[in-house]
């Protein structure tokens, strides 16, 4: 049987999760979060002292790391190592880690096989940068969200504030600028829209309008 598999790539901030998580409720499916599986590794290099840019460490520190993904009630649960690091891995410090790591190709080697893995065996919409372009290049419903890094960058603020972080506009703005020029410009899987992939603006539309957007265009 076919598996309903729907892929949103976009730079951060630009409203993918919250998105993606409300498709997945409305259409009863599951929701990949794959950005989480490169922060678990950034975690993990920083509780093991590994410099992310160190290829060689971080290649060594992978032989002995596990990243699973298991969900609860249609929830996803993020484990390294066999522990729940769920919350850990959106302290607001990950996300450089998680950019860095994730230049490195054995990092995208290893994670790929369990996104793909559960794609397969799944009904599931996965988010990253480059579920359209690689991980799952065949997948029937691909969007690309992106939005003014201004507006990603105030929503980040308030997405941080809600987990109790509290860091200023100007530091998150200069921090989504610097992942974008990382995720955008380096050599392995980078961020970009697939060729048929639907590109949607969400700087002028509520995320409840692109939820909408993207639900027409998959029941049509
Ligand atoms: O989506 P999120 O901001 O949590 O992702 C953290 C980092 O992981 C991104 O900045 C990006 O470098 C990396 N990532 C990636 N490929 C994906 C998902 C995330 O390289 N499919």
């Amino acid at each position: 049987m076919e598996r309903l598999n729907i892929a949103i790539d976009g730079p951060s901030g630009s409203g993918k999760s919250t998105t993606a998580k409300a498709i997945a409720k409305e259409l009863d499916i599951i929701y990949l979060d794959t950005g989480a599986m490169f922060r678990a590794l950034g975690l993990k290099a920083k509780l093991s002292n590994v410099d992310v840019n160190d290829v060689e460490a971080v290649v060594a520190m992978l032989a002995n790391t596990t990243v699973d993904v298991k969900y609860v009630n249609s929830k996803m649960e993020l484990y390294l190592d066999g522990a729940e690091v769920s919350n850990e891995i959106r302290e607001n410090s990950i996300s450089k880690l998680a950019s860095d790591i994730s230049k490195i190709a054995e990092v995208r080697e290893m994670l790929i096989v369990t996104q793909r893995e559960i794609a397969k065996n799944n009904d599931v919409i996965l988010d990253g940068r480059d579920i359209g372009t690689v991980v799952l290049k065949d997948a029937k419903y691909k969007y690309f969200l992106t939005a003014d890094s201004d507006i990603r960058a105030s929503r980040r603020v308030a997405e941080l504030k809600e987990k109790g972080q509290i860091v200023a506009f100007d530091v998150v703005l200069a921090e989504i600028k610097s992942r974008d020029y990382n995720d955008t410009n380096r050599p392995i899987a980078p961020l970009k829209q697939a060729e048929d992939a639907i590109l949607i603006d969400s700087t002028s539309h509520t995320l409840n309008e692109v939820v909408d957007i993207i639900i027409k265009s998959i029941r049509r």
